[in-house]
């Protein structure tokens, strides 16, 4: 049986009926792809340099100015129609093609606060103060500039094929991906009245498997992740003694110490979530009278319900908490969502892993679900676009523990990454726009 899905209206034709998965993918051949990419593919050389000289000047979330400027000159040369400073740093370009579905390819512009600890002849040394007013190091410690190079070179290859395919090109290079507010920012500037809204998102990020490598499944790929930020008041004292007040520092340990177990307690035991202490502070040096302490939570799950019992639970564990121990208020808890849940659409995501196979052969494996998170589907989520987001390896090392993504010493060996990213973008694309 062939699966449903509503998304008829936005491939434009005048059918009321769903597309079916055939109809979303025209199986293209394999071999046709591959003789596309193989013809097509340009020199990977300008994309290498490129990734060189972004990785040396990174840019943290909401600052990427001279990064938006490097990736729009490009696509300027490509002749896309490109838009810029769209919720922030973002750009969008365009090109037309004839008939055919609107497909959107998404990358990331931000690096990470970070102090770059590699040996590399192109490592970051740079500082900049961030928007918050606090200076900071800069690395690439995602691989958002692999993500980059590799966008761009898939954007010159189906710009290159175009006589190829048919059908709409959306590139967004995203701003902000890091603290996840850089989709939703572009989708609140106008981003669908600058170009087209896509009938099929893609995305893909480097991660430290095997460079060569690529990976993807249906159905959830990534956590939906939130914060939780508390406030827990110390004292009255009653006499003059600061001994006497409710010092809330043991207060909230006890209460942080007891979150996991509670919330287990309330989803069951199979039930997949992780609840940890991103941030903790109290007190003043010198002074014994502390008057609160304040610690961020970091919240991840993968179903809705689960989400809203672990708030709720959390939610009563800390004000319950604060009643036992008598503090002299009832504590602050604000949640504020960091990210949803990505979940792949089985349609666009068997599509796409059908190519990968009979591409990549052996190097396309099966992607694990991980406690990653991503903003990625925002940009999709108020006209329910179906979406494909997937891994591809960067890591050429044979022994010993490999640098992750955000550790100081993470690097992508640059090939094959590049031109394996390159292609897998590509692939996806011609899937759906090949005739
Ligand atoms: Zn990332």
């Amino acid at each position: 049986m062939l699966t449903q899905i509503g998304i008829a209206a936005a491939f434009g034709d005048n059918s009321e009926e769903p597309l079916t998965v055939d109809q979303l993918s025209h199986r293209p051949n394999v071999d046709v792809l591959r003789s596309i990419i193989d013809k097509y593919r340009p020199d990977l050389a300008v994309y290498e340099e490129f990734y060189r000289q972004v990785h040396q000047d990174p840019e943290v979330s909401g600052m990427e100015l001279n990064t938006a400027a490097v990736v729009a000159r490009h696509l300027r040369k490509l002749e896309f129609e490109v838009h810029t400073g769209i919720g922030g740093h973002g750009v969008a370009a365009v090109f037309h093609n004839g008939q055919g579905k609107t497909i959107l390819m998404r990358a990331e512009l931000d690096a990470l606060p970070i102090l770059e600890e590699t040996d590399l002849p192109y490592k970051s040394t740079k500082r900049m103060v961030d928007r918050y007013g606090n200076e900071r190091p800069v690395m690439h410690a995602c691989g958002h500039d692999m993500n980059m190079a590799s966008l761009l070179g898939t954007s010159a290859l189906l710009k290159a094929a175009a006589r190829e395919w048919s059908g709409t090109l959306v590139i967004i290079f995203q701003p902000d991906e890091e603290e996840t507010g850089g989709a939703q920012a572009m989708v609140d500037d106008g981003l669908y009245t600058k170009v087209p809204v896509p009938d099929i998102m893609l995305g893909q990020h480097v991660v430290p498997s095997k460079s060569g490598t690529v990976a993807i499944r249906s159905g959830p790929v990534l956590v939906a992740a939130d914060s939780a930020n508390v406030r827990i008041t110390g004292g009255p004292c009653p006499g003059v003694n600061p001994q006497q007040c409710v010092d809330p520092i043991p207060v909230a340990i006890k209460i942080i110490s007891q979150l996991e177990y509670e919330v287990r307690k309330d989803v069951g035991p199979h039930e997949d979530f992780t609840v940890a202490c991103w941030g903790f502070h109290a007190g003043i040096p010198g002074n014994d009278y502390v008057a609160y302490a304040e610690f961020s939570l970091d919240i991840k799950t993968v179903k809705h319900t689960v989400r809203e019992m672990a708030h709720q639970t959390i939610k009563r564990s800390i004000i319950d908490g604060c009643a036992a121990a008598k503090t002299p208020r009832e504590p602050v808890v604000n949640f504020t969502v960091r990210a949803p849940l990505t979940t792949n659409d089985p349609s666009v995501s068997e599509a796409v892993g059908r190519v990968f196979a009979g591409y990549f052969e052996a190097n396309a494996v099966e992607m694990r679900f991980t406690r990653a998170c991503e903003d990625f589907s925002t940009l999709g989520k108020k006209h329910s676009v179906p979406y494909a987001y997937w891994n591809f390896g960067g890591s050429q090392a044979t022994e010993g523990p490999v640098p992750t993504n955000h550790s100081p010493f993470f690097a992508p060996a640059i090939q094959p990454t590049l031109q394996t990213g390159t292609n897998a973008m590509a692939l996806a694309a011609l899937s759906f726009l090949v005739m």
